[in-house]
């Protein structure tokens, strides 16, 4: 980590050494570039930790063998220990140390959808440190599609443990200077390489439960697992229930701005959102909207009009609304579930902290 400045902070009357440490940012545009990456890899391999860009959203990774560096991984994001990580491969056959067995339905998808957006759990190896699986039996393994995150994995020699690198709480990170953001002070190294395609986290399907379940949707969609599988249990909110979460993860707030946030489920919003803007007069307000509307009254940001471009928007957004010093934010919502829509729907929800407006 690199020490860039030493100052002097004052804590009750004495005065203390304060080092403050800042990752260090490397930015690749180019494959001509990927030797740039052996400085992070080997960072990774001695256990420090490296954020770096997926399909997805940006991954706060640390090698995944190293039990140590796993738990830094929860202590910098401030994540709680009972919510387990996703392991990422750069190659299909680097999954099998990992876990018990590749069953037949882990075959199809690593054949099929990997590498992608898509997380499969299975019963878990002893290679595996607890730290990983929160102490669980069963561990979820991902290879990315992103070049980048793939060449650092390959060339850090190790699995990398990485979940999204935000602060827990935060809106996932898309960008860079998101990582920077929330965790540059905590961290070895960024790799900067651009936007996030998707935009949204990998879908999660478990593969130890029969039929196969998916725990939380992402860029790959039910329909395209089914094809895939045959019967595949949907992402269900009960999910998320505080007493028997499946995916630990799912109970937790997630994606929050720092304003309120309300959002208008329903291609008919405009007057309700006209009647909450309204309400709120006096208030910083901003409403996310989906493409180019009519006016409204108060900031507009347009987040797209189809599900995709709006999953690729809505994390980046929601952290430029709160910049600008948003105190109220309102989002109109006019895609129903389906396709990329079902995780828009899921992390949009849970960014509003479930206030929602249903506008038929
Ligand atoms: P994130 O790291 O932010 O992408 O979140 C990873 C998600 O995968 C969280 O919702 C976790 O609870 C979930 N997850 C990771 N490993 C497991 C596992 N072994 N069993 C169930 N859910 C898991
Ligand atoms: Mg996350």
């Amino acid at each position: 980590m690199k020490k860039n400045c030493i100052f002097f902070k004052k804590s009750g009357i004495m005065y203390t050494w304060v080092n403050m440490m800042s990752a260090k940012m490397i930015k690749i545009t180019s494959k001509t570039e990927y030797d740039k990456l052996n400085e992070a890899a080997n960072l990774l391999a001695k256990g420090e930790l490296v954020a770096f860009p997926t399909e997805t959203v940006y991954g706060l990774g640390g090698n995944a063998l190293m039990e140590d560096t796993v738990k830094r991984i929860y202590a910098a994001k401030g994540r709680p220990s009972d919510n387990p990580l996703i392991v990422h491969i750069a190659e299909k056959e680097d999954v099998y140390p990992l876990v018990k067995e590749v069953t037949p339905a882990a075959q199809k998808i690593l054949e099929n959808l990997w590498p992608g957006p898509v997380t499969f759990i299975l019963e878990k190896s002893d290679l595996v440190p607890d730290a990983v699986t929160a102490g669980g039996k069963t561990v979820a393994v991902r290879m990315p599609e992103h070049e980048i995150a793939r060449e650092l994995i390959r060339r850090s020699g190790v699995p990398v443990a990485a979940p999204s690198a935000n602060l827990s709480g935060r809106p996932s990170p898309t960008k860079a200077s998101h990582v920077a953001e929330d965790l540059g002070e905590k961290i070895a190294c960024i790799v900067d390489g651009g936007s996030c395609r998707v935009g949204l986290e990998s879908t999660v399907i478990d593969l130890t439960s029969e039929p196969p379940r998916i725990l939380r949707p992402g860029g790959v969609t039910q329909e395209m697992l089914s094809a895939l599988l045959g019967e595949v249990e949907g992402y269900a909110p009960k999910d998320e229930d505080e007493n028997a979460p499946k995916s630990p993860g799912m109970k937790y707030k997630h994606y929050a701005p720092k304003a309120y946030m309300m959002v208008f489920d329903g291609g008919n919003c405009r007057n309700n959102i006209l009647k909450m803007v309204e309400a709120n007069f006096g208030k910083r307000i901003v409403v996310l909207t989906a493409g180019e509307t009519e006016d409204y009254p108060c900031e507009t940001i347009n987040c797209g009009e189809t599900a995709e471009i709006y999953s690729q928007n809505l994390f980046d957004i929601l952290r430029q609304a709160d910049e600008q010093g948003a105190e109220v934010i309102l989002a109109e919502l006019p895609f129903e579930k389906g396709g990329i829509a079902t995780a828009l729907r899921n992390r949009i929800y849970k960014s509003a902290g479930g206030n929602v407006m249903l506008c038929g």
